[in-house]
Parts: C-alpha cells; structure tokens; sequence
C-alpha cells in the first residue's frame, strides 16, 4: 500500500523513536500514520493559497525553530492534494539548504507533473498509492520509488520479510509483509495503459465544473498556478465562501445529498486531529479555512452525462 511504501521510506531514511519528521497537515492520515509507527513526532506544516500543499515559508520557518532546540528533523513529506503538485522548486531547495531529505507523497498524483517532471521523482523518495479510490488502482496497493538503488534494494529486502543471502530461511533484520501480489501487480500493469486516459478524463471533468461553477462569485477551484503546474485532477475541489454565495458548504453537501450525490468535505488538517493534537504545529490558518469552506465534488473518470446533468442542476439549484 501507499501506507506501507511511506513506513519503508521513513526506515530507508532512519527514523528511529524520538526522531521529528515534518509533514504537511492538510492530507489524509496515512501521510502521518507512519511517522507514529516508528515512535517518531510528526511536525505539520500549513498550506500556502495558491496550491493548498505545504508553505514553503513555514517550513523553513519550523526548520529554524527546532534548530534552536537543537533538533534536526529527518525527512520532510509534502503531499501533492488531490492531484496538484506543491511548490517543489522552493521545497526542494530548503530540503538541500538544510540537509533533510524530502519524501513526497504522491498517492493522489500520479501522472501529474511540476515542470514537466512527474511528481514523485523530485524528492530522494516517492510514495505511490494503487488504493481502490485513487486515478488507477490495484485494488489496494502501492508503490516506493527512488533513483537511488540502494534504497530500492533495501526496500525489497524489508518487504519481503527481510530475509538474508542464505540456502536456508535466515533472518538479521526485522521485515515486513509488505510486497505486493503478483496477480494485482498484474492488474496494475493494466491500469498502467489506462493512466493516461483517465487523467484526460478527469481534467475533462474539472473544466466541466469550471464551465458552470468558475463565473459565480464566491465560487473558487484548486487550480495550477501557472502552466508549470499540470495536476491529474484525481478530485476537482472548490471552496465556498458564504459571505458571498450566501451558502455555507455544508449547505451545498446537503442538498447535493438530498439529490443522491455523494460530495465530502475536503481532508480534515492532521493538526485539528484527536490523535495528533500534541504534536508541533506550523500554522498560518490556510488549512482550517480550507477545511471549513471546502468540497471535493465527485470527480470519478466513469461519470457519464446524466450524472453530470443531475449534478449541475443540483449545485446551481442551491448556490443561485
Ligand atoms: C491514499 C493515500 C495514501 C495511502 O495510500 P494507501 O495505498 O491507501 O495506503 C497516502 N497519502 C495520501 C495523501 C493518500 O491519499
């Protein structure tokens, strides 16, 4: 899984308990979980406006401060949401001016792409995600990918039980169950040819949105910053401002269910989370806000045109 490819990148990193590992709040907790597997403390980072991913300017910021607690944290997860690739040029260049190493967690991006460079190949490591819910699928699985062949090869050797060069089953390491099986990984070398056409398709579904949704104030879209950017689509989110539609997103939610459309609130910040609430925090209030205002829209590549129709009716029904 996605879960299991960031727990063997955050080993290949050698996070230990006690460690600090800095992460981006806005995402899904399997970007954090593993962090607490290895007794290490997450540290969150809030988004900046532009492409909702990690701040730039508050990671350098947390950098420093725990500097001065002479604590120097061992990997930096930026998370590329829904799709969209963060800033990598300025992660990147903080990653290296201070020495830590970035793991990116592309599970929403796969086939997105920063500067004509796919996301997930920017950071020393990669995380994929072939979940159920995500652009192609295995069914569930994931993937670790990195251009260093020593991290590759001892990702396989802790993936498969961790079992030494001997005739005989002979252990000096703890392993894990963590390889994937050969038969999804045949499905997935299908889905593989599909990646492409459905990208298309849920771009085509994001300008769909834009076409009706774009023109209404208080209305706005996760959107690529400038033409650098190229995201999957793999959700279309939007936010809400209630001042000026009159509707709350929790309005829109309803009644888009009271129609028998399923939409969600986007992620719920890892730093408003029961479990993580001890952990240091980054903040800049980007992140609440998105989380109070935002929507993900269904974005499914099989969504066919009386789908579409229903559902355009039912979002201007309620926000005109
Ligand atoms: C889906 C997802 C994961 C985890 O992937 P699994 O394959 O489900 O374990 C990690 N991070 C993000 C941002 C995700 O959306």
């Amino acid at each position: 899984s996605g879960t299991a490819a960031l727990h063997l990148a955050l080993i290949l990193a050698g996070v230990h308990a006690g460690d600090y590992v800095i992460c981006q709040s806005m995402t899904f907790s399997a970007s954090a979980n593993p962090i607490a597997y290895l007794g290490a403390t997450p540290v969150f980072i809030d988004s900046e406006t532009s492409t909702w991913n990690m701040d730039p300017e508050l990671l350098e910021e947390a950098i420093l401060n725990l500097a001065k607690k002479s604590i120097k944290p061992k990997a930096i997860i930026p998370v590329h949401l829904y799709g969209m690739p963060a800033k990598m040029n300025e992660l990147i260049s903080i990653g290296e001016k201070y020495n830590v190493p970035i793991i990116e967690d592309a599970a929403e991006s796969l086939g997105s792409t920063f500067k004509s460079k796919a996301t997930g190949t920017y950071g020393s490591m990669g995380v994929l995600s072939f979940n159920g819910n995500k652009i192609i699928t295995t069914s569930g699985g994931g993937a670790l990918i990195s251009d260093d062949i020593s991290f590759i090869e001892k990702a396989q050797f802790l993936a498969t039980q961790a079992r030494d060069n001997a005739p005989h089953y002979q252990h000096s390491k703890i392993g894990y169950n963590y390889r994937m099986s050969n038969i999804l990984a045949g499905v997935g070398r299908g889905q593989m040819l599909v990646l492409e056409d459905r990208i298309l398709q849920r771009r085509r579904i994001n300008n769909w949105y834009r076409s009706f949704l774009s023109g209404i104030a208080g209305v706005n879209f996760q959107s690529e910053p400038n033409e650098e950017y190229y995201s999957n689509f793999w959700l279309t989110a939007i936010t809400i401002s209630p001042e000026l539609t009159g509707k709350t997103r929790e309005d829109i939610r309803m009644n888009l269910s009271a129609d028998n459309i399923e939409s969600r609130p986007l992620w719920k910040p890892m730093h408003l989370q029961p479990v993580f609430k001890k952990s240091p925090y980054f903040g800049n209030g980007v992140s609440d806000k998105l989380f109070e205002h935002g929507l993900c829209l269904p974005s499914g590549s099989n969504l066919t045109g009386v789908d579409q129709e229903r559902i355009k009716d039912s979002l201007l029904n309620i926000i005109n």
